[in-house]
């Protein structure tokens, strides 16, 4: 090709939104030669990967892909075709590329080797702006058509036209760091099906006693195991560890719950778990420990000597069950492998690690361009898609980011 010929070739493309979805689309854009520029409300790019990288950041998982693409639920279809072009493998090479090494940890999460998030997205933008992507930052986007977009800028509205635009603009966890979900009515307003955007990831609210609230509030619940039992009858058990906070709970055993809980408040305004205390004995290995009773000794010291339940636990078993069903090992044993808790809603969006809902599957073709507005694409969590944590999340707006750069690259060629 001639230098006058790629030239005419190449076409300007809008990415709005700097988080890993929209760069990855950038990049991707950018490497098929066309002009590409980033905008972003905030005023420097990635400030959400940036936190993730605080805690350790967890990129993806090593798991075998059935599982993996398991973890999306009732989307996993929808992304497959993604994720399969972009999974774990792809995403370490490309993270290798970038001069970052990556390990597996023994729960097969995958990290970069130093745990921080900072150093590759350092690489990452140099390598961007060396390819010649431009980068608009502190322009938020207020309004679109099908090929323009109107940004505030400093208190200022200015419009920017493209070929084709990739809208990545995350969900609606944590909105100081730019994904505020301020999106939604913008493309709802255009006729675009989009699913509310709801806490994913994220800890419940429950009513205790009072005594437990001002006995074990932080308490740690360890070495437990939680059960839901699914609309068909079947049961999801995970084994780990959460908190028992002042008005419900934390941590990440119960996120790993956070989708059913809140798809069953949506439904009936309550959602249950059963918690087992004691995962790895049997009915039977417990009835045979609690049956060494010993005379004139408190209920407290006969838990704590045959079976070391203490604390929050035995609390939990007073909130949940009234002294009589304790009479009987038997009885006994089956409350401490099934204690109920209930939950009534989820913690704010605005404090947990991701959301669910967003622009729906009905809205998009199979590269994430949206149907009623031809050109423009998305990626992202802004998706209606959810996973647990364990690099699932990243993983999928980097693909999806991937796919609807290739979509945008087909649909630029198409219209030559
Ligand atoms: C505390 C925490 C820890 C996490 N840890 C992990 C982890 O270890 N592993 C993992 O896989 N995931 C983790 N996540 C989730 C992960 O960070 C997100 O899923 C991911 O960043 C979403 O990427 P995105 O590109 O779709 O959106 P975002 O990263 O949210 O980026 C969206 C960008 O769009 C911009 N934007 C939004 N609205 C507008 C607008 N109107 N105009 C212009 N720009 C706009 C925002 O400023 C932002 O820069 C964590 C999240 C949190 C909060």
């Amino acid at each position: 090709m001639g230098m006058q010929e790629a030239v005419q070739k190449q076409k300007t493309v809008i990415v709005v939104g700097a988080g890993p979805a929209g760069l990855m689309a950038a990049e991707g854009i950018c490497a098929a030669g066309h002009q590409v520029h980033v905008y972003d409300a905030k005023p420097s790019a990635c400030r959400k990967f940036l936190l993730a990288g605080v805690g350790g950041m967890n990129i993806t998982h090593s798991e075998a892909y059935p599982d993996f693409i398991q973890r999306y639920y009732d989307k996993a279809e929808w992304l497959d075709s993604a994720i399969r072009q972009f999974n774990a493998d792809a995403l370490r090479d490309w993270i290798h590329g970038l001069g970052i090494e990556t390990f597996i940890g023994t729960s097969g999460r995958v990290f970069p080797k130093d745990m921080k998030a900072a150093p590759l997205l350092r690489n990452w933008l140099k390598r961007l702006r060396d390819a010649g992507v431009q980068f608009h930052m502190r322009h938020k986007m207020v309004a679109l058509s099908d090929n323009q977009v109107e940004f505030e800028h400093v208190g200022e509205n200015i419009t920017a036209q493209a070929d084709a635009i990739v809208l990545a603009m995350g969900g609606a966890s944590w909105p100081k760091l730019g994904s505020d979900g301020a999106w939604v009515p913008v493309l709802s307003e255009k006729g675009i099906a989009v699913a509310p955007l709801q806490s994913a990831n994220c800890g419940f609210y429950c009513e205790w006693s009072d005594h437990l609230k001002t006995k074990f509030a932080g308490s740690p619940l360890k070495d437990v195991a939680f059960s839901f039992t699914l609309a068909d009858g079947k049961k999801v058990t995970k084994k780990g560890e959460c908190i028992v906070t002042q008005d419900g709970m934390e941590g990440s055993l119960i996120y790993a719950f956070s989708k059913y809980l809140r798809d069953g408040i949506n439904d009936s305004g309550r959602s249950s778990l059963s918690m087992d205390f004691l995962p790895l004995q049997s009915d039977e290995q417990v009835i045979k420990k609690l049956r060494n009773t010993k005379p004139k000794e408190s209920f407290s010291k006969y838990l704590k000597r045959t079976l070391n339940i203490t604390g929050v636990k035995t609390a939990l078993l007073h909130e949940s069950f009234p002294k009589e069903v304790f009479q009987t090992p038997e009885s006994l044993a089956h409350c401490l492998k099934a204690v109920p808790v209930h939950f009534h809603k989820t913690k704010p969006i605005e404090e947990v690690i991701s959301s669910a809902g967003g622009v729906c599957e009905a809205s998009v073709d199979d590269v994430f361009m949206l149907k009623a507005m031809p050109g423009v694409f998305c990626a992202g969590e802004m998706l209606d898609w959810e996973a647990p944590t364990g690099g699932y999340l990243l993983t999928a707006c980097f693909a999806t980011g991937h796919l609807a750069a290739k979509g945008v690259n087909e649909f630029l060629e198409r219209n030559e």
